[in-house]
């Protein structure tokens, strides 16, 4: 019998492109009928066939208090009654703008945007324009939204897929890109010793989501700080998915390093479209209307949209907040590390704050060559076993996972049950 998730797809494939949205939701790279979701509510959303799924990618990554907390939803419905959007400015911006520095200190002015491809796209042309310089440095598997300029050999969807560049993007905006390699500092200072003073910014995820979970060796980034000080580059920590994720300050509060830009987005909006960047004054000072390099949104600090970040924001301060993810976050993985070992699978796992990673290898990978070496195929098996005993993963072995401050012991245990099943699967 044809299922609800199987006849929406059928139907949305004749009117949006692979009937998604997004591409990663098209489940290409593990094969099968991506879930249409109906509702969500804590740890847990349901299907179109109104099954029950322990969720795991909170949104790719918004959902850190967990789906529908009332205290969001409420503050949704406050603003919407209020009006949705005026195009004027208001005092709610604000407050978002002076909680975004007084959690973040490296940020001294911010604006808010729609989109973390929004917010990465204008901190490189303010970088450029406050520079004067046109290079940028990215590193492979590191991805910064979908912009020209930062679709060189970008991770996520695109490195699921297998095709490292995208079509439509001129070679002549992709030559300014310079590509080089995660986690070697080495290959950063040949970089600026050959070409420093030509070279705009360095734009990186300090903690890296977009080819799994890859964390950065702390003398990368110092090495890159230290660079970018010297040859009077922009140092960009494109911190969408690991700020309020990681650590309350973000990647940048546990390496204790200061960028002189950061990109936030997904947290700061609590599930609706917001996303900002931030930096030092004298390089914010650039922007329209006090400099030249232009920026603008229609829906930019929308009062909806800011009222569910303010909220969300407000949750994740209460004391203890983040050492609660992060029990619960090391709690998973170290189950799910135990029961792999238990059936024979070769398999690791990682977690930082509320961020985890899943590797079909037998060691934790170090940079984005060991990352591709890990087991795809165990991967699919994997996620579609654990998929049927309701525990919905990322749909790409190249994604990092999310937890949320709803998923409670019992969540957990229920998740270790589904897995067990599952790697017996793949063993
Ligand atoms: N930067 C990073 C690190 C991301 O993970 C993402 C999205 O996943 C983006 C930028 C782009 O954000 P958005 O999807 O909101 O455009």
């Amino acid at each position: 019998m044809t299922s609800n998730n199987e006849t929406l797809f059928a139907r949305a494939q004749q009117s949006t492109p692979g009937g998604v949205n997004s591409p990663v939701r098209a489940f290409r790279s593990v094969g099968g009928t991506p879930r249409f979701i109906t509702r969500a509510e804590g740890p847990y959303f349901w299907d179109a066939d109104d099954k029950r799924y322990i969720d795991y990618i909170g949104s790719w990554g918004p959902a850190i208090v967990g789906h529908a907390h009332p205290d969001v939803v409420r503050a949704v419905q406050d603003a919407a009654v209020r009006g949705l959007s005026f195009g004027a400015p208001t005092e709610a911006e604000i407050e978002m703008a002076e909680l975004i520095c007084r959690l973040v200190p490296s940020i001294e002015q911010v604006r808010l945007v729609s989109s973390g491809t929004e917010a990465a796209m204008s901190a490189l042309r303010l970088a450029r324009g406050a520079t004067g310089r046109d290079l940028i440095v990215k590193f492979e598997g590191c991805y910064h939204g979908h912009a020209d300029a930062l679709l060189v050999k970008a991770g996520s969807g695109l490195l699921t897929f297998g095709n490292p560049t995208s079509a439509g993007v001129p070679e002549d905006f992709a030559k300014h890109t310079l590509v080089l390699d995660y986690n070697d500092a080495q290959q950063l200072e040949d970089t600026f010793r050959d070409m420093g003073e030509r070279i705009a910014c360095v734009i990186v995820e300090p903690v890296a989501g977009n080819m799994n979970l890859l964390r950065a060796t702390p003398e990368f980034l110092q090495t890159m700080r230290r660079l970018c000080t010297q040859h009077g580059a922009v140092l960009i920590f494109d911190e969408v998915m690991s700020g309020f994720r990681v650590a309350l300050g973000g990647a940048q509060s546990l390496y204790g390093i200061q960028p002189d830009l950061t990109v936030l987005g997904k947290v700061i909006g609590g599930g609706l479209p917001v996303a900002a960047f931030g930096g030092r004054a004298n390089l914010m000072k650039h922007l329209a209307p006090l400099g030249g390099v232009y920026q603008a949104g229609t829906l930019s600090g929308n009062p909806v949209t800011v009222a569910a970040g303010l909220a969300t924001l407000a949750l994740i301060q209460a004391p203890g907040f983040y050492d609660r993810l992060a029990a619960q976050t090391t709690k998973l993985v170290q189950g799910l590390s135990t029961a792999a070992q238990d059936s024979g699978v070769p398999f690791c796992a990682d977690a930082v704050g509320g961020m985890f990673g899943l590797y079909f290898a037998p060691q934790l990978p170090v940079s984005h060559a060991t990352m591709m070496e890990c087991d795809k195929e165990a991967f699919n098996r994997f996620f579609h076993a654990i998929l049927d005993a309701g525990v919905y993963l990322a749909p790409s072995a190249f994604e990092a996972g999310f937890v949320s401050a709803q998923h409670d012991d019992a969540v957990i245990a229920d998740t270790l049950t589904a897995a067990r099943k599952a790697f017996a699967v793949v063993a």
